[in-house]
Parts: C-alpha cells; sequence; structure tokens
C-alpha cells in the first residue's frame, strides 16, 4: 500500500494506480525517485518532499492536480448560477468535541473528535450529515494575498476551512476522502481589519505549537465563533488544495469575510515549518493559485 500523509486533514490517505480502478487518485509512476520510503508495509510519501518544492511541481506526483475538478478557483460573480432550491446551512458543533491545537509544519489546525455525530455540518448543497473534522488556516506573505479562493480576482488575506466528511456513507475520514461526494470544506474568508476577538483564542495559543509537530491541548472550543454574521454561500464540486489534492470536496463558501488584524495574522506567520532543533524557517505562505474552472457551475443560495 502507498499512503501519503496529507495536512489538510492531519491524516495518511491510502493511493491507488488508476490500473486498479480507483480513479480519484491516480499515482502510477512517482516523478521524483526515491521519494517513498517504507515503513512497515507501506510505502510513505514524506509530505515535505512534495510541499516544498510548491503548487507548480505538485502534478510531477500528482496528475490530477491537472484534473477536471481541482480547487481552489477564482469565482465570478456574475457567473455564479442563483438556486432557489438551495437551502442554507446549518453548523450544529458541540465545543466538547475541541481536542488539540496544533503545528502540522503547513499550517496550524485543531483537530476534532469525530468518533461520533457530536458536531456536524448539514443543509446547503449536502445530502445527510457531514461530520467535524478539524479546522486549519491559509495565509500569505504579506496582507494583500493569502486566500485560496479568489473573488473576482480579488484575493484575501487568509482563509479558514472547516472540514467535514460524510459519516453517513462513509465510515471513517481516510475511506471518505476519495470518494466524490466524501467531504465538505466551509471556507471563510479572513480579511484585515478589528482584531478578531474570537480568532484571539487561536493565536494566543500560537506560541506553545511553534516548532513543527508541536501540539497543545484546545478545548470547549465551537468553530462556528469563527463564522460571519450570514452563512450564504458559494457553493462548487472541487479538491483538497493540498496533495494528495483528491476530487472528493463539495465546497461551501461563505461570501461574507469575518475580520483579522494585521498583528494577528502576523502571529500565523510566525509559526516554523521546522521542527525544534533545525535551523528556523517560517511558514510565510501555505495557498494554492486558483486552478482552471473547467466547465464547472458555481451556485449561490
Ligand atoms: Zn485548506
Amino acid at each position: 500500500t502507498r499512503v501519503c500523509y496529507c495536512p489538510a486533514a492531519n491524516a495518511f490517505l491510502e493511493l491507488h494506480t488508476k490500473s486498479q480502478g480507483h480513479p480519484l487518485t491516480s499515482i502510477s509512476h512517482p516523478a521524483v525517485p526515491g521519494t517513498w520510503q517504507a515503513q512497515g508495509n507501506r510505502q510513505c510519501l514524506p509530505i515535505d518532499s512534495i510541499l516544498h518544492p510548491g503548487p507548480a511541481r505538485w502534478k510531477e506526483v500528482f496528475p490530477v492536480a491537472n484534473g477536471d475538478r481541482q480547487s481552489p478557483i477564482d469565482i465570478q460573480t456574475e457567473e455564479t448560477k442563483y438556486d432557489p432550491a438551495l437551502p442554507p446551512i446549518n453548523p450544529n458543533y458541540d465545543p466538547t468535541s475541541a481536542k488539540v491545537i496544533l503545528n502540522n509544519g503547513h499550517s496550524t489546525s485543531v483537530e476534532f473528535d469525530d468518533t461520533e455525530n457530536k458536531s456536524v455540518l448539514r443543509g446547503g448543497p449536502l445530502n445527510g450529515s457531514y461530520r467535524l473534522r478539524q479546522i486549519h488556516f491559509h495565509w500569505g506573505a504579506s496582507d494583500d494575498i493569502g486566500s485560496e479562493h479568489a473573488v473576482d480576482g480579488k484575493k484575501y488575506a487568509a482563509e479558514l476551512h472547516v472540514v467535514h466528511w460524510n459519516s453517513d456513507k462513509y465510515s471513517t475520514f481516510v475511506e471518505a476522502a476519495r470518494q466524490r461526494d466524501g467531504l465538505a470544506v466551509m471556507a471563510v474568508f479572513l480579511k484585515i481589519g478589528e482584531c478578531n476577538s474570537q480568532l484571539k483564542k487561536i493565536t494566543d495559543r500560537l506560541d506553545a505549537i511553534r516548532a513543527k509537530g508541536k501540539q497543545a491541548l484546545f478545548t470547549n472550543f465551537d468553530p462556528s465563533c469563527l463564522l460571519p454574521h450570514s452563512l450564504d454561500y458559494w457553493t462548487y464540486l472541487g479538491s483538497l488544495t493540498v496533495p494528495p489534492l483528491l476530487e472528493s470536496v463539495i465546497w461551501i463558501i461563505l461570501r461574507e469575510p469575518i475580520s483579522v488584524s494585521s498583528e494577528q495574522l502576523a502571529k500565523f506567520r510566525s509559526l516554523l515549518c521546522t521542527a525544534e532543533g533545525e535551523a528556523a524557517c517560517c511558514m510565510l505562505r501555505n495557498y494554492r493559485p486558483p486552478q482552471p474552472l473547467k466547465g464547472r457551475e458555481v451556485r449561490r443560495n
């Protein structure tokens, strides 16, 4: 079995070749020789060797990078289609399901207990319940760029991803991540402005997890405190934005941004992509640029 660490989900995902009949994942000829490492009976891909060269080189190892439903995208608001049949989205989160905050070397995330349906997202374009797995952030080297999705060509300072998996149809996150309707990611734009007191709960803990691999207890946290007043959204079918770039995500992108101060954003950039004892290297940017729409429809409620 070949596995790849997926930082967006803090999980190892199994990879299969096309010849084995799994169209969603398509590793067949890794272009970077010697990157696979044996761990027991598994071949592991150290994600650093893939992420570090940057998004432009991911296609060398993950051909799906050129696939038909890749993310993020630039949302052309005039081209989006109003769908009166789309219901409101309905997040219902239990603060006791929050477990830890961690630095995986590529972002910072809060991980949730997803062994039962304590915290779920329903409604909108979703059929059934999608269980909360984790939240993480994307940002840039300066305040004028950093979001993954763009709106009419404009980038926000940062973007929050709230990651869920289809627990009605699948039994684990890893299984769901390989299915076309397996994941639902709610995206929230962060716009430079006033200090965000809810976000402070997270930024206050970043000093404790500065080095890669660090984690700290993070409990009694309801991520809906980070959502904007309006939950109006755009939705389209896309992918994970980090390797293995699986085309399994129903994206729900909230149209109203939340605020973040320049000082708060600087705290994210002070996180290290290196472990303790290594030459320190700051996490200055971790976004993938917009990918071709390839005929997909973006709907709005
Ligand atoms: Zn993400």
